[in-house]
């Protein structure tokens, strides 16, 4: 039987082809793919415990060149009365209240701004810094890297170095949704490709960067693309430098759509929650070689987050503070401190507070 095949690939660490996720997706019944992933999850995580994070998430701008259908957050730089940009005197607000939460790192992102080069980022970086020196930045993703490098007339390599001397410590892995040209023509016409996508990440991982991959599913992609998306991470995992810390989690969410032009333009139904958990069993499998998979509780809820926790899953993510882009598309949960950790206990595991390189994070507000 199929099942027993792979079941024994997976114990002998052999990783899953194509053909044996998609089996695994489409014709394993769920509560065997969701009782394989949760003990692949405990052979990458035996504690029974899952992690959580304070971070915060900040907006440097919502002027964007991409277009992207499925973005309600950009505007084009021509829209004065919608284009803003966030001044000194708010990233100091919004970074003394991260401090007075307990936490340190800010998840800081835009768009593709056809003004801002590398000295506006250079600047921005070492301002922010110098407003509280403890800050950590997770900052821009690939696709805002490539474009970056693109009109200041750098190689992605002596764009990410300049980036990291101005004080960038980690990248997040934005900007993913599906790796496949065909659906990222569709969806997000004027964004860097596939291929782009990954040379950034190649090169973040080459010096040191550590970083989160993504997925962004239930559009108008097709399982196999999914499928290809999580493969081609994986192989890009196995490039990484032995000693480097390359891709630390994973995190896929459902696409929001609520008054997007994708939704306008495709018909799109919301996923169940069986596929949602399907997702997060099926990363867990295909990625053996990412070590912590973690679960979108802002798109999919708390509740069913829960359960996601005994899918393959073992990180909650962080709080959170402020959210535009997604939240702006229809997602419209929140969770504090007490409530994450609520629904970690819930679920049957301890919560530990993590830092972005899943080291034990030491607060200093209640030293
Ligand atoms: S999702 Fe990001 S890249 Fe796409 S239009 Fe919105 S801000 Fe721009």
């Amino acid at each position: 039987m199929k099942y027993d095949e792979i079941e024994a690939r997976i114990s002998g660490g052999i990783s899953l082809s194509a053909e044996e996720a998609l089996w695994l997706y489409n014709e394993c019944p769920p509560v065997k793919l969701f009782e394989l992933a949760n003990r692949s999850r405990f052979l990458h995580n035996p504690e029974k415990r899952v992690s959580w994070q304070i971070d915060r998430n900040i907006n440097y701008s919502n002027v964007c060149i991409s277009g992207c259908l499925f973005c309600n957050f950009h505007c084009r730089v021509s829209e004065k009365e919608k284009a803003w940009e966030t001044s000194m005197d708010e990233y100091k607000i919004k970074i003394d209240e991260l401090f007075a939460l307990g936490g340190d790192q800010v998840l800081l992102q835009g768009g593709l701004h056809p003004n801002f080069d590398i000295a506006y980022y250079e600047n921005l970086f070492k301002s922010l810094k110098a407003i509280n020196p403890l800050l950590k930045l997770n900052a821009l993703g690939p696709p805002e890297v490539w474009h970056i490098a693109r009109i200041s007339k750098l190689s992605i390599r002596e764009t990410l170095q300049r980036l990291r001397d101005a004080g960038l410590d980690s990248l997040p892995g934005a900007g993913a949704e599906i790796l496949n040209d065909r659906v990222r023509k569709l969806i997000s016409p004027a964004k860097p490709g596939a291929d782009a996508w990954i040379s950034v990440m190649k090169e973040a991982h080459s010096m040191g960067f550590g970083s989160t991959a993504t997925m962004v599913y239930g559009h108008i992609e097709t399982v196999e693309e999914r499928v290809e998306h999580l493969i081609k991470l994986r192989d890009l995992q196995s490039q990484k430098p032995d000693n480097m810390p390359g891709f630390r989690a994973f995190i896929c969410w459902p696409m929001q759509v609520k008054g997007t032009r994708l939704a306008e333009i495709y018909k799109i139904e919301p996923l169940t929650p069986v596929e949602n958990l399907k997702m997060v069993a099926i990363s867990r499998l295909v990625l053996d070689n990412i070590r912590h998979i973690q679960v979108s509780w802002l798109t999919i809820g708390r509740e069913l987050a829960k359960v996601a926790l005994h899918c393959g899953a073992d990180d909650m993510g962080s709080i959170m503070i402020e959210e535009n882009v997604v939240s702006s598309a229809g997602a419209s949960y929140r969770s504090g401190e007490e409530e994450i950790k609520q629904a970690i206990r819930e679920a049957g595991f301890d919560p530990w507070l993590r830092n972005q390189d899943y080291t034990p994070y030491l607060r200093r507000d209640l030293e």
